[in-house]
């Protein structure tokens, strides 16, 4: 009896060398306040200079989002006192963004799909970090003035799957355009969820709950159903008018319960106004030209291996949910194999070996080497069982795939001379089994062929041992 209504606010680290108005380096991990400068300081007289690197990553994604681009765009000042930020306002785009109107399809598991409406991405500064030590708390600047993109959706999702689904997305179009690392631990892809209910066939928006803090997927999905509960309850006891209001609430990963963190500001109490200390900034089109370049985005792929390898779109939208797997199948079937055998040995074979930090990226066994492999067990050199043995031995040991054939002793036997003699050895050693068999009891013939294998040590080619087997027991 009620609907879920759910608006995303997604802040993107864009993964440019310097900041957003300074030359300071954006890398982490350095000595605390150390990446900093009168700028991203806010020393008075000191001067923000737009780095352009992030207006073409704010394009790029402008682009793979089907927005509107605007041509001419502005920064705002959005006043708000915070000890992690030294300008007292941030720096960000309020009234004229450089992305507006854009559009991202989720894909249903019954091949139906949803297009998500998204409202702007803007450009704006990220604040330094506060860490809290025991009694006192430090601030450290070296993220002050860091770029962010915060990409905006019109609220038009209406359950947390669906939620779930855009983010999952917007992640992976962020990684193919290689914008951004959004790591969602790192902080480098922060989430702000907004959640409503109303009265199902309600056109009307009702109170939103901005819901902050979440660093994963799942607890995304588990804050969502969370909040839903909360505020249909509140309703349903009589008390959602007093209960509900707008303000922005804490995840609480432990107790899995949201927890109200401070009230909602309007845009008022914010002061907004046009930064006079930054120029507008405008789009020539040669920039728009060069920006708008992108390189293929998952959707694309997916669509371009179905037809290209003859693999089902479930298969295929596995492959191209990260750009490393596509690029690892990809380079696999240069080895010019099966796509149906480089989708199985990628993956169910190679990710079954990946724990302990081990993964695509850095596996030992790269794509190059898996492509050999299965070439390895077309071409009949060895079998598909000693295959999983040669991969688990790669894993552990740098050879190269023939080599460890070799050391492994697994190279097939296909000379017939060589298998005929393991035949008779069986046979000799098995008379009932053979009367049996010769008897009528058809289904001996797997127990010859197994006793054969075994004796191979699964070297022996499956077929000529049949083949043989046929001839010698009649
Ligand atoms: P703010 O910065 O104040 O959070 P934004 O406009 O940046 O405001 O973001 C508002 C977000 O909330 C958008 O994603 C929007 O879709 C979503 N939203 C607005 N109204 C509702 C609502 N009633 N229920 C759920 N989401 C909503
Ligand atoms: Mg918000
Ligand atoms: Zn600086």
């Amino acid at each position: 009896m009620f609907e879920v209504v759910i608006g995303l606010e997604v802040h993107v680290q864009l993964n440019t060398k310097t900041k957003l108005f300074c030359s300071c380096p954006t890398s982490f991990n350095h000595k605390q306040n150390t990446n900093t400068c009168p700028t991203c300081l806010a020393l008075p007289g000191a001067l923000p200079v737009l780095n352009k690197e992030v207006l073409h990553k704010s394009i790029m994604l402008g682009t793979a989002i089907d927005a509107t681009i605007n041509k001419t765009s502005y920064f705002d000042r959005k006043s708000y006192f915070y000890p992690d930020s030294p300008s007292a306002y941030q720096i960000t785009q309020l009234y004229t963004p450089v992305v507006e109107n854009g559009t991202l399809q989720i894909d249903f598991e019954d091949g139906s799909n949803k297009t998500i409406r998204i409202n702007r991405a803007h450009i704006e500064a990220d604040a330094g970090k506060n860490i809290h030590d025991g009694d006192i708390s430090k601030v450290d600047l070296n993220r002050a003035g860091t770029p962010l993109l915060e990409i905006v959706s019109e609220p038009d999702m209406s359950n947390a799957q669906e939620a779930i689904l855009y983010l999952k997305k917007l992640h992976s179009i962020i990684r193919y355009l290689d914008i951004g690392d959004a790591n969602m631990q790192e902080g480098s892809f922060r989430v702000d969820v907004n959640v409503s209910i109303r009265p199902k066939g309600d056109k009307k928006l009702y109170t939103r709950v901005e819901v902050k803090n979440i660093n994963s997927f799942k607890f995304i999905q588990k804050a969502i159903e969370v909040e839903v509960r909360r505020q249909s309850e509140a309703w349903e006891d009589g008390v959602y008018e007093r209960e509900i209001t707008q303000e922005t609430r804490l995840f609480d990963q432990v107790k899995s319960e949201t927890r109200s963190m401070r009230g909602k500001e309007e845009a008022a109490d914010y002061r907004y106004f046009g930064d006079p200390d930054l120029l507008k900034v405008v789009v020539t089109d040669e920039m728009l030209d060069i920006y708008t370049k992108i390189p293929e985005l998952p959707d694309a792929k997916r669509d371009r291996f179905v037809k290209e390898y003859a693999i089902n779109e479930y298969n295929a939208g596995v492959l191209t949910s990260t750009l490393e797997m596509a690029n690892f199948f990809e380079t696999m079937m240069r080895e010019d194999i099966s796509a149906k055998n480089a989708l199985t040995w990628l993956t169910v074979e190679l990710l079954s070996h990946f724990k302990g930090g081990v993964n695509i990226a850095n596996s030992p066994v790269d794509a190059k080497k898996l492509g050999f492999l299965v070439k390895r067990i077309e071409d009949k050199t060895i079998s598909a069982k000693a295959g999983k043995d040669v991969l688990e031995y790669l894993m552990k040991k740098n050879e190269d795939v023939d080599a460890a054939i070799d050391s492994l002793g697994l190279k097939q036997v296909s000379d017939s001379g060589a298998i005929e003699t393991m035949c008779e050895k069986i046979i000799l050693a098995n008379p009932d089994k053979v009367e049996q068999y010769q008897g009528g009891k058809d289904k001996l013939f797997g127990f010859f062929v197994g006793q054969v294998m075994k004796a191979s040590k699964g070297t022996a080619n499956p077929q000529t041992v049949n083949e043989i087997l046929k001839e010698k027991l009649g």
